[in-house]
């Protein structure tokens, strides 16, 4: 299993993703992270959701604390493009939560406000400096931003770019930078034009992907059930004892959480065996082996755990919280409908959790439809 730490990231930014709770790096994360480090180009089709934020910023962060230095005048080190300004700012915050330790000065720029601000912020140079492409040109235009000490460009989203007519504005940014830059393109799709304007842009670059999601998603059934948290073990037991309900996958956020659950589908006369990261290997293979011969219609398991696992036959996959990765709710629910089977997955999501929801449709471009909870009328 990779770590954060063994791909090599230094002990500043391993204390912020503790605080931001991040155990686990993304397969993105994995993939682009070592070659960020070691200052290579890449070219990366990842959507959002995938934790390709992250996937550059702290390697960028971690390249700027090892080389320190004061930034131009009204220029930056890094520079990030990005075509909206919502983007824009989930990306700075994120430099600044992942840079806490580190101390690093970051600026926004995108259009709609007024301009004297994002100018003053400028002045004495920033460590990194994100920018939608239509107000950086403004700035530069009016000389309150320079580019030419450039060390790091990142453009992200570029298919998106490309839709909102961003391409001449980027080549017109990207002229005024160092050809001596480290570059990452980062682009969920990779269309025609998206292609030779990375051509253009990189330099013997490193690729990284992670699979497109949307494919897997569409033949899974899904529906969400909203429920207060302490409910959802009732909730949970009336959906297994359905007899509908054949082999199930049941995803948890925490091993702690999963041992809950096994106890009280226990209690109840389900029986249900959870294969986690605390249990040992040959723990895990009686389980699984349980799992795979029928002899017990039920597992729990976190992500981590369920990674390694391949079992035909899954009927339905039921997340017992939803993922705080939208990817994983994909990979979770490819794990049923495979081989062209159809799969069946339910999410019990509550208050807390309907943030989680909202990115996931978000990552697949689809709305999980509502259902309501089984058996209401069952005391709780
Ligand atoms: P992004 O694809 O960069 O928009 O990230 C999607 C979401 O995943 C963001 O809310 C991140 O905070 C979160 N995230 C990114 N990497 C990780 C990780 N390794 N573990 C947990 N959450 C993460």
């Amino acid at each position: 299993m990779t770590s954060f730490a063994s791909l090599g990231l230094n002990a500043a930014l391993l204390k912020a993703l503790e605080t931001e709770g991040y155990t686990t790096p993304t397969p993105i994360q994995a993939q682009a992270i070592p070659h960020v480090l070691a200052g290579r180009d890449v070219q990366g089709i990842a959507q959002t959701g995938t934790g390709k934020t992250a996937a550059f910023a702290l390697p960028i962060l971690q390249r700027l604390a090892a080389n320190r230095r004061p930034p131009a005048r009204g220029g930056c080190r890094v520079l990030v493009l990005s075509p909206t300004r919502e983007l824009a700012s989930q990306i700075a915050e994120s430099f600044r939560a992942y840079g806490r330790n580190i101390g690093v000065r970051v600026a926004l720029m995108f259009g709609g406000v007024p301009k004297g601000r994002q100018a003053r912020a400028m002045a004495g140079g920033v460590d990194v400096l994100v920018a939608t492409p239509g107000r950086l040109i403004d700035h530069m235009q009016d000389r309150t931003v320079r580019l030419d000490l450039t060390e790091i460009l990142v453009l992200d989203e570029a298919d998106h770019m490309l839709d909102l007519g961003f391409i001449i504005p980027i080549r017109r940014i990207t002229a005024t930078i160092p050809a001596a830059r480290q570059t990452l393109f980062f682009s969920a799709t990779m269309p025609k034009e998206i292609g030779a304007l990375a051509a253009g842009m990189l330099r013997d670059p490193a690729h990284v992907a992670v699979t497109p999601v949307a494919t897997t998603v569409e033949k899974v059934e899904q529906s969400v059930i909203f429920v207060e948290g302490a409910r959802k073990r009732g909730v949970l037991f009336d959906l297994l004892r359905d007899t509908t309900t054949g082999r199930t996958l049941v995803f948890t956020r925490t091993k702690h959480g999963a041992d809950k659950v096994v106890r009280y589908l226990e209690e109840s006369g389900i029986p249900a065996v959870a294969i986690h990261g605390n249990k040992s290997q040959p723990q895990r293979e009686r389980a699984l082996a349980a799992f795979r011969s029928g002899e017990t219609r039920v597992l729990i398991a976190t992500d981590i755990a369920a990674r390694g696992i391949d079992v035909d036959g899954v009927t339905h996959v039921i997340n017992y919280d939803l993922p705080n990765v939208p990817e994983s709710y994909v990979h979770r629910i490819g794990r049923t409908a495979r081989a062209g089977a159809s799969g069946v997955a339910i999410s019990l999501c509550d208050n807390e959790e309907r943030a989680f929801l909202r990115s996931i449709e978000k990552l697949t471009r689809t709305r999980v439809p509502v259902m309501a909870i089984p058996g209401q009328a069952r005391a709780a």
